[in-house]
């Protein structure tokens, strides 16, 4: 993909990778559209970029409303005068023991970190496909990968969310050229764990937290290289992990 001029939407932008990820792509000449709820970040968010010589809107939304992702898409083509990829970002990570039971989380991150990315493809599809092309990238993780301790809601979300993007990829990639790809993270320094309530994954986290992690930017880099490959080329996964990460 040519990023000069394409636009580009990218949900959970306020914040962490697809803050930097915003960034990285409006630096390199993509009209980004920025998506979450957090407005007055968003904001700032743009203007960051503006000032920088790029180009964004924003578009407040939660991801797991199918509305909301409508009246963006709409939006994003009436200021844009189209949309040529989404980035779909937005997640949450309430790890607990299932023995806790804290199942009001473990609805939210199915709501969320399946049911979002659902509701981001059925939203911009009918435009990818009119375009004859374009990019869904899903921001899988390491846990689709393996079980880490609390993770057993979470892991399963993103290995969904992994699965999804081969179907996705198969059904689409030969047919329209709308090409897929999952990045599957390991830790990474961001807001993540804030909505992290049971007080036993907060003391295994600890020994994480001495590590050194990877950065957002190392993942916007991973998104811009999937994007800049030749049409030719679909990079399935993207599985990066930080150095000193077993
Ligand atoms: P952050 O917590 O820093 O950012 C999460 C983003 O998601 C925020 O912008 C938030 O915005 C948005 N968001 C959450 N809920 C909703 C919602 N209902 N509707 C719209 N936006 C929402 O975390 P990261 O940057 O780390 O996470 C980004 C993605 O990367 C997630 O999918 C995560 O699972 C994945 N990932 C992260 C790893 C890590 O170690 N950090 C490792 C592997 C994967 P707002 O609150 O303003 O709506």
């Amino acid at each position: 993909m040519n990023l000069e001029n394409s636009v580009i939407l990218i949900t959970g932008a306020s914040s962490g990778i697809g803050k930097e990820t915003a960034k990285k792509l409006a630096a390199h000449g993509a009209k980004v559209v920025l998506m979450a709820r957090s407005e007055d970040i968003l904001n700032e968010l743009k203007t960051s970029i503006e000032n920088d010589g790029g180009q964004a809107s924003v578009v407040t939304g939660d991801v797991t409303k199918m509305e909301d992702f409508k009246k963006v898409v709409s939006k994003t083509v009436s200021t844009f005068g189209n949309l040529n990829a989404l980035i779909n970002n937005a997640g949450l990570m309430p790890l607990s023991f299932v023995e806790k039971l804290k199942t009001d989380e473990w609805e939210k991150m199915v709501d969320v970190n399946i049911k979002g990315v659902l509701n981001g493809v059925a939203a911009v599809l009918p435009q990818l496909k009119a375009n004859k092309g374009g990019y869904i990238i899903n921001i899988s993780s390491m846990a689709a990968h393996r079980y880490f301790p609390g993770g057993a809601i979470y892991c399963a979300t993103k290995a969904a969310v992994k699965m999804l993007s081969e179907g996705l990829r198969q059904e689409l990639t030969p047919k329209y050229g709308i090409n897929v790809t999952s990045i599957e993270p390991g830790a990474v320094a961001t807001n993540l764990t804030d909505t992290i309530t049971d007080e036993d994954i907060k003391e295994k986290l600890q020994a994480m937290l001495e590590m050194q992690t990877l950065e957002s930017e190392d993942i916007a880099n991973a998104i811009y290289y999937t994007l800049t490959q030749p049409d030719r080329v679909n990079i399935n996964d993207v599985y990066i992990m930080p150095s000193e990460q077993q």
